[in-house]
């Protein structure tokens, strides 16, 4: 090694006159590229000082090489495309349902096309956004009308706000959930301007409850999906149906935050029965919200149905203009919504069906067939194993049913010398150019394969080895 005195740098114009750098201008611009060559300088003059840089480190290859690590590092997006194996299909954290084709070549065309996102191609006058897909989702829902906002969390404060600003709304005790980030049925209520009239007990709420709960000032009876929790034991909860005729009594309309929008009966694909928004819609209630993301497989999005004159006076309503979606989500659900009119193509076509109703047997079959390459890159200090585990729904759809999967196990060898064997092995996990989430529990870090589908599998292989460095 020499030392910093007699190692010269290049000046930034021999750098940038370089046949690499000038590969790198073209593909960066001029200004990113000179701005980087001056950070690598900079960094190498401070390390000469150290006397810690050697005279091929100096030379110009070297840096433009440097350069073109720290461009491309530079460009890459924020947001990336990971591998979820953590067994939880519809995870909020890793972006929810996965769309089918059909939706990723419709957002395509939106992003590259002007669209007749509110222009009626009929009269050439002016239309509504949420024309796009009313009419699907009234025939999918059995609803009067509907309209569309940014997601379920908006539905809720828009319908709020819209029908009960100023006023109190009736929800038992045992309803006031809250979803994760920060959404809670209280909160959201005074955001509305509603006043929240808690009636009956967490664990038990009786019709009685709800009556005495209503007065003059009662603008809507609502109730709530404990989406992600169960309360079991002594309870009692009052039924939608019953519900109904009380409200109409007082002349109040009956709300329902459905939470997952199940818009066809799981129970047909094998899969535990969950509510439907037609049969919500069928048992009474006015106005019914729900998700785009979740059980519905479709964009984030909020969707409320409902009764005409309701849901017009909701569209009135100036938040609704804060909450609308784009022409993307517009593009991506119609095409969504259109699969549900062949319920019988839709566990192989409806991506978050399919992932939810993947046969163990395919799991196990590609666990066993991973297993040698996983257990060869990560060597002798890891326990690779195939075993059986379970999946969940996620996004707070039907929190107590797990789904029979499959998957690897990798535990620690006995007497690995590793301290946090398997915390570092999630981190290099996370490291791969296309990060592979687990999950760690039972000293194991698990690895589910229900939404590693076939398409991907070679991807998912191809850079294992990259794990054994
Ligand atoms: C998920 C959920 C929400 C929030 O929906 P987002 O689409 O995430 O805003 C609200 N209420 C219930 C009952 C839910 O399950």
């Amino acid at each position: 090694m020499t030392t910093g005195q007699t190692v010269r740098l290049p000046s930034v114009d021999r750098i940038l006159g370089d046949a690499a750098c000038l590969a790198l201008i073209a593909e960066y611009g001029r200004v990113q590229t000179l701005a980087c060559a001056r950070a690598v300088l900079a960094e190498l003059r401070t390390a000469m000082l150290a006397g810690a840089v050697c005279e091929e480190g100096a030379s110009i290859a070297a840096i433009a090489a440097q350069m073109a690590e720290r461009l491309q590092a530079q460009s890459r997006s924020q947001l990336r495309a990971v591998f979820n194996l953590t067994g939880t299909v519809l995870h909020t954290n890793l972006g929810r349902a996965l769309l089918p084709d059909a939706a990723v070549q419709a957002v395509v065309e939106a992003l590259q096309w002007p669209m007749n996102l509110e222009f009626d191609l009929e009269t050439g006058k002016r239309g509504d956004r949420d024309d796009l897909v009313e009419e699907l989702l009234r025939e999918l829902t059995g609803a009067e009308a509907a309209t569309i906002v940014n997601n379920n969390a908006a539905a809720v404060l828009l319908m709020l706000n819209t029908l009960a600003q100023g006023k109190e709304v009736v929800v038992s005790r045992g309803e006031l959930v809250e979803i994760g980030g920060a959404f809670r049925i209280p909160d959201v209520m005074t955001r509305a301007g509603a006043v929240l009239r808690e009636v009956g007990s967490t664990n038990r709420t009786h019709l009685a409850d709800y009556a005495n709960g209503v007065n003059a000032d009662t603008a809507l009876l609502m109730k709530v999906h404990c989406s992600n929790y169960a309360i079991t034991g002594f309870t009692k909860s009052v039924e939608l149906d019953e519900l109904v005729p009380l409200a109409a009594q007082h002349g109040v309309p009956t709300a329902v935050d459905l939470g997952s929008g199940t818009l066809v009966d799981l129970a047909q694909y094998g899969l535990p029965h969950e509510t439907t928004v037609r049969e919500t819609i069928e048992a009474g209630a006015d106005l019914v919200t729900f998700s785009g993301d979740k059980l519905l497989g479709g964009p984030q999005c909020g969707v409320i149905v409902g009764r005409a004159d309701l849901i017009e006076q909701i569209k009135r309503n100036p938040l609704k203009r804060a909450l609308r979606v784009g022409k993307l989500t517009l593009a991506a659900l119609a095409p969504v919504l259109q699969l549900y009119r062949a319920p019988d193509l839709l566990a192989e076509r409806l991506t978050t069906l399919r992932l939810l109703t993947r046969p163990a047997a395919a799991m196990r079959a590609q666990a066993e067939q991973l297993l040698p390459q996983l257990q060869q890159v990560l060597g002798k200090s890891y326990a690779v194993t195939a075993e059986a585990m379970s999946s969940q729904i996620g996004s707070g759809a039907l929190p107590v049913d797990q789904l029979p999967s499959f998957g690897l196990g990798v535990r620690s060898a006995p007497g690995s010398r590793l301290s946090n064997p398997l915390g570092v092995l999630e981190q290099r996990l996370r490291a791969l150019p296309r990060p592979v989430i687990g999950r760690i529990g039972q000293d194991t870090l698990w690895l589910d394969l229900r939404c590693l589908e076939a398409a991907h599998e070679t991807a998912f292989v191809a850079q294992l080895a990259e794990l054994s460095a």
